[in-house]
């Protein structure tokens, strides 16, 4: 064991923060399911070393700001749903820890830093987890792609682009019917959430709601939820970074 591993006090308190936020969202995870979050956050601390893919090493900090907050998307994901992308997943959020407390669900990680996508790609199969692929490709590329475009019930992103360029990227992978949940500060989505009219009306979609994650550890995080009337217009999104260029 290297020197800077945590000490066995630190992840028992890091798996049983887990545990007690998951009741509190209304998830229940079982032993093995657990012991899965916890060798996820031990490939983060191994691959913070070689690819610094997260800025935060404490287990409990992991367990809070990482797996609580990504298993906060859980409660928006409606009934029925089967498919589900998480674009811009970077070291696997929200999408992996969604996966491992749902795992009936059928999930796409799409990343397009290379590195990153074969990092996670590793990491799930170490875990020995199924029904669950990374994709290594620009959203901008994705969505126009026929396997994929319209080919989602719920999308999911944390972290990614402020909520207008966020729209057009991820909209597009929406069933009419389909629902975007884009993970926020609560200070983020008031700013945001206004900016971000003009794009929900091009791209066909409405704003339903702007939902507190109301646990005591996440006291600022909202839940952006995003409802796609209609098939989002073909020319959607524009090509690879105007989208972050030019808002909608
Ligand atoms: N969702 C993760 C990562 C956030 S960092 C988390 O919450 O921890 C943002 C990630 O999105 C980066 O890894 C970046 O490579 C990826 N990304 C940014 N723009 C993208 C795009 N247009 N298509 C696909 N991935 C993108």
């Amino acid at each position: 064991m290297s020197g800077d591993e945590p000490d066995l006090a630190r992840l028992a308190t890091a798996r049983a923060r887990l545990e007690a936020g998951a009741t509190a969202l209304g998830l229940s995870l079982d032993a093995s399911q657990l012991d899965r979050f916890e060798r996820y956050a031990a490939c983060l601390r191994e691959g913070k070393r070689r690819l610094s893919l997260t800025a935060l090493v404490d287990p409990v900090d992991v367990a809070v700001k990482h797996f609580l907050d990504s298993l906060s998307v859980c409660r928006a994901i409606p009934p029925g749903a089967a498919r589900v992308v998480d674009v811009g997943t970077g070291a696997g959020f929200p999408g992996v820890p969604l996966k491992l407390a749902r795992p009936e669900l059928a999930v796409v990680l799409l990343e397009a830093t290379g590195k990153k996508a074969a990092w996670v790609e590793q990491s799930l199969r170490e875990l020995g987890v199924e029904g669950i692929s990374v994709l290594t490709a620009r959203a901008e590329d994705l969505a126009h792609h026929p396997a994929h475009r319209a080919g989602y019930d719920v999308a999911v992103a944390r972290a990614v682009a402020p909520l207008p360029i966020l729209c057009e990227l991820c909209c597009p992978f929406l069933k009419a019917g389909g629902t975007f949940v884009a993970l926020k500060s609560a200070a983020g989505a008031a700013v945001e959430v206004p900016q971000a009219a003009r794009a929900l009306e091009v791209l066909d979609a409405r704003l339903r709601a702007v939902d507190p994650v109301n646990l005591p550890d996440l006291p600022n995080r909202v839940l952006v939820l995003i409802d796609q009337v209609q098939a989002v217009p073909p020319m959607y999104p524009r090509r690879a970074g105007v989208p972050a260029k030019r808002p909608l």
